[in-house]
């Protein structure tokens, strides 16, 4: 690969070379823009390291743009950033650092390229691009990322055992570039994250959900999952899905392991969609499954009212992985709570009834709970899988005809609490909102058409049998 020519496609580079020539600074293009370059994948941010003052850099870099970009200047890491149309370009002065144990922030002192390379997580991130004309182009590789990329590795520059143990989110950043990039982790530097998995306890619980959901956010997060569970990590942030790991048996009776299901389950909606939030569905769907499993004698193993139970996990274990508490979690929790659902609305003999309350209780998320079913199937039997996917095909069909009829996906009561206080003069009391849910179950119940009319006239009729009277001059 001709890197100059590569370089010359964005006139950052040469533009930034020319004022570290005037300013007489060695600066290097380095880290993940490198990285990205090499595998021919679209890179967010640019990186500069020089040898000198990287804020003084970016300060005349700045300065020396037609259209003249803020710089931001960060004095704690030394860092300084600038954003150039769409890129954010960052600048830092060579450095090598030194850990204590009981946090990931380093003592910093200035250093020399190789040692600024040398305190990067991994091998294909220390790769450097001279800038300066002189050598424009040139790429400085001490620690063979190049061969690294190749050969499709994650491997750690130094000591991994010191590398993860000084900053223990770089063992979650081995695993999601390694799941990002479908790269293995090299034998040492697994084993490495092995024995210090315990460390990422200093680390925050934003910067571990951070790089969780990037792992769960790539093309096939069941391996980037497995490593997190071989590696011992998931346990340190996630013990109630390592939970869902194992198989019991009692005489010939043995259950699924809920893990890898699961994990099947997540790679399955993974195919079809980019929702985050929808995968996060499927990682949670079956998380009450430990603990509701029952053995009986004549059924086998059951997990009854683990929908339920699970949806009642999912406001702790999002608040404890600090992930948002509004309307997403309580998508979430919705899925959960309404996965087998449509499972029983498979019968024949199904009612409109049980159709029109799915789709009262699914809302506009009905469409997302079908996919999570069909992601659900994961039986090795073809037959099978075809026979259930039909059967939801089916569902489906039977959900569109009676919305079309009814329009209850997004119900609004026909008649509000407000109109209901008004025709009786009533104040916000018990009495109105039994009167709102009789309304609503009677057109769930099919008793009443979902329209104003026939509701006014069912609620008349309950008001009277109350001893309700209207206002008169209503
Ligand atoms: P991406 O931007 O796709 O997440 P990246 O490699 O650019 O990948 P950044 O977090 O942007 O990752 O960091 C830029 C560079 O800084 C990395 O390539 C790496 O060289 C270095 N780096 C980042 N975080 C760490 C860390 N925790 N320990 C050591 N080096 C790091
Ligand atoms: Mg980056």
């Amino acid at each position: 690969m001709n890197l100059e020519k590569s370089l010359d496609t964005i006139p950052i580079f040469r533009q930034v070379g020319a004022v570290a020539d005037q300013m007489e600074m060695e600066t290097y293009l380095v880290g993940g823009y490198v990285r990205d370059l090499l595998l021919n994948r679209p890179s967010k941010d640019i990186d500069f390291v020089c040898i000198g003052d990287g804020i003084r850099l970016a300060r005349a870099v700045s300065e020396s743009l037609e259209e003249k970009a803020p710089v931001s200047v960060f004095k704690n890491f030394g860092t300084a950033m600038i954003k150039v149309g769409d890129w954010e370009v960052e600048f830092v002065g060579a450095r090598k650092e030194s850990y204590q144990s009981h946090s990931r922030k380093p003592q910093v002192e200035s250093g020399s390229l190789q040692e600024d390379q040398e305190r990067r997580d991994f091998t294909i991130n220390t790769l450097g691009i001279a800038v300066n004309q002189g050598n424009f182009g040139e790429l400085v590789d001490p620690f063979d990322g190049v061969k690294d990329l190749k050969r499709k590795i994650i491997r750690t520059p130094s000591d991994p055992d010191i590398t993860f143990s000084d900053d223990p989110l770089r063992m979650m950043r081995a695993i999601r570039f390694a799941s990002q990039l479908k790269f293995d982790i090299a034998p040492d530097t697994f084993d490495g994250i092995i024995s210090n998995a315990s460390r990422l306890s200093i680390i925050s619980g934003e910067r571990i959900i951070d790089e969780l959901n990037k792992i769960i956010m790539t093309d096939k997060p069941s391996y980037g999952f497995k490593l997190l569970f071989v590696s011992g990590l998931l346990a340190e942030f996630f013990p109630e899905m390592v939970a869902l790991q194992g198989v019991d048996s009692v005489g010939d009776k043995s259950h699924k392991d809920n893990f890898y299901h699961t994990l099947q389950v997540l790679d399955n909606v993974a195919a079809r969609t980019d929702s985050l939030w929808l995968r996060w569905a499927a990682i949670m769907h079956d998380i009450a499954k430990p603990a509701t499993k029952r053995f009986n004698q004549k059924v086998g193993w059951t997990f009854h009212g683990h929908e339920d139970k699970g949806a009642r996990m999912t406001p702790g274990i999002f608040r404890r992985l600090k992930l948002p508490m509004d309307e997403r979690m309580k998508y979430v929790q919705k899925l959960v709570k309404l996965h087998l659902r449509p499972i029983a609305l498979v019968n024949d003999k199904v009612t409109d009834a049980a159709l029109r309350r799915l789709l009262f209780e699914a809302g506009d998320d009905i469409e997302d709970l079908m996919q999570l079913c069909r992601a659900d199937v994961t039986s090795k039997n073809d037959h099978k899988v075809k026979r259930f996917l039909a059967n939801f095909d089916k569902v489906d069909k039977k959900l569109q005809e009676v919305e079309a009829k009814d329009q209850l996906r997004n119900f609004q009561p026909p008649v509000s609490g407000d109109e209901i206080m008004a025709i009786f003069d009533l104040k916000p009391s018990r009495v109105v909102g039994d009167l709102k849910e009789e309304i609503k179950e009677a057109i769930l119940e099919g008793q009443i058409q979902n329209n104003k009319s026939e509701a006014l006239e069912l609620m008349y009729r309950l008001a009277a049998k109350k001893g309700i009277e209207k206002k008169t001059n209503y």
